[in-house]
C-alpha cells in the first residue's frame, strides 16, 4: 500500500473543461489575460498604439465551465452597477515550457475555447484610476465562464476566425482574431518569458471592441469559427 498523502482539509477540487470529441476532461492550472490585444478595443478604453502585451490572472475557480450544447448559468457578482462582458479566444497550454519562441510557441497549444472575461469595470476604473491592482475587478468569482476545448490541430485556421458576441440575440461585439495586436504565438512568447508556462494553463487573448454591460437575466452567446458556441445566462 503506498503511502497516502493526508490533508488537515479536503482540497479543493480540480477546475476541469469539456474537451470535444474525448470523454476526459481538461484540468485548469492558471488562467492568464492578456489586456488590451485589439486595437479598436484598446481606443474605446482611451488608448492608443501598440504597447508591449500586458498580463494579469484570474484564479482557477474563477472559471465556469460550460458543457457543450448547454445554456450554462454565471452568477451577476456582488458590489458592481457595471457588469461588462469581453469575448475572448482562449488558449489551452498542453505542454509547458520558459522562454518560448513564437515561432515554437503553437506546439504547446493543446486547444481552444471560447470564454468571457467578465469584468466588474465600475471597480476596475476606480483601481486604474488610484494605480491599484486590478483583482477586485477581474479575478472575482465565477468571473471566467469558459465553453468546451477543440483540440488546436481539428481547428484549420484560429487565426483567421471570426469572433462574436451576442446579448439577447443582438451583436454587441464582432471582430477577427487576425486582428489580434499580439498574435496568440506572440503572446506565448512574452508570457513565457515572465513565466514558466504549465500544461493545464488557460490564456485569455484579449476581447475586441464593444464591450458592455449586462444584467440578470441577459443571455451571452459567444461564437469563435471552428470552435463550439459559449452560452451563458447571468442569473
Ligand atoms: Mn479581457
Amino acid at each position: 500500500m503506498p503511502h497516502q498523502m493526508s490533508f488537515v482539509l479536503p482540497p479543493a477540487p480540480v477546475v476541469s473543461l469539456p474537451v470535444m470529441g474525448l470523454d476526459a476532461r481538461f484540468p485548469v492550472h492558471r488562467v492568464y489575460c492578456v489586456g488590451r490585444n485589439y486595437e479598436e478595443h484598446a481606443k474605446e478604453m482611451g488608448f492608443t498604439g501598440r504597447e508591449p502585451p500586458f498580463f494579469f490572472m484570474k484564479p482557477a475557480d474563477a472559471v465556469v465551465p460550460i458543457e457543450s450544447g448547454v445554456e450554462g448559468e454565471s452568477p451577476y457578482p456582488p458590489l458592481t452597477q457595471n457588469l461588462h462582458h469581453e469575448i475572448e479566444l482562449v488558449v489551452a497550454i498542453g505542454r509547458g515550457g520558459s522562454g518560448i519562441k513564437a515561432a515554437d510557441a503553437l506546439a504547446h497549444v493543446y486547444g481552444y475555447a471560447v470564454g468571457l472575461d467578465m469584468t466588474r469595470r465600475d471597480l476596475q476604473n476606480d483601481m486604474k484610476k488610484q494605480g491599484r491592482p486590478w483583482c477586485i475587478g477581474k479575478a472575482f468569482d465565477a468571473s471566467a465562464p469558459t465553453g468546451p476545448i477543440t483540440l488546436a490541430d481539428q481547428v484549420a485556421d484560429i487565426g483567421a476566425a471570426a469572433i462574436n458576441l451576442e446579448v439577447n440575440g443582438h451583436t454587441r461585439q464582432s471582430s477577427h482574431v487576425s486582428r489580434l495586436i499580439w498574435s496568440v504565438a506572440e503572446t506565448i512568447e512574452h508570457l513565457s518569458a515572465a513565466w514558466t508556462l504549465q500544461a493545464g494553463d488557460l490564456i485569455f487573448t484579449g476581447t475586441p471592441e464593444g464591450v458592455g454591460a449586462v444584467v440578470a437575466g441577459d443571455v451571452l452567446h459567444g461564437h469563435v469559427d471552428g470552435l463550439q458556441d459559449l452560452r451563458v445566462r447571468i442569473v
